[in-house]
């Protein structure tokens, strides 16, 4: 997919070692002498995870879509009576209910991805919250449709997206 030049070989520590503290390990040691299994503990706790982070993240998103749809149509009637012209609620800006991302959204996904990049098995730090495509057709900063990225991920997501959609030229907006 791609060169995999640096792709994944972190040079900060051991990215591929587990750095578990004494406390996790005496921990998971009681569990084990217990009897229970613990890799399958551990697989059950990370699905948790897992699940517990897509069910906020659905929650947050309806959050922000009803948030952003109430802003928008304030808006349209505000801009539409300023303006009766071209309803200018659908020009540039405009169009964005909100200009920036929501905390609600950053903050879940610090949670589920971290300080890193979200495409799989990139180890380099996230430098920028990514919308992805659905964003030109939505405007939304709903956080399903939002990924951080590295600086080179973002640049290629950017450079699909400009094949794609001319539209990107015309705003900074990310
Ligand atoms: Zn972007
Ligand atoms: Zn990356």
């Amino acid at each position: 997919m791609s060169t995999g030049m640096n792709v994944g070989a972190g040079k900060v520590g051991q990215p591929n070692t587990l750095h578990l503290s004494p406390e996790v390990q005496q921990k998971l040691l009681e569990l084990q002498q217990k009897g229970i299994d613990i890799n399958n503990f551990i697989l059950e706790s990370l699905q948790k995870r897992e699940q517990e982070i897509a069910e906020r993240k659905e929650e947050i998103s309806k959050q922000i879509l009803k948030r952003e749809e109430e802003k928008f149509v304030k808006n349209f009637m505000k801009n539409s009576m300023e303006n009766s012209a071209e309803s200018s609620a659908w020009k540039s800006n405009e169009r964005f209910p909100t200009k920036h991302i929501p905390i609600s959204a950053r903050k879940i996904l610090h949670e589920e991805f971290g300080k890193k990049c979200s495409i799989k098995n990139c180890q380099k730090p996230s430098v920028q919250i990514h919308h992805i495509q659905r964003f030109f057709a939505s405007q939304s900063h709903d956080p399903r449709y939002l990924a951080p990225l590295c600086k080179e991920h973002h640049e290629l997501a950017h450079s699909a997206d400009l094949a794609y959609h001319d539209i990107r030229r015309k705003t900074k907006q990310l």
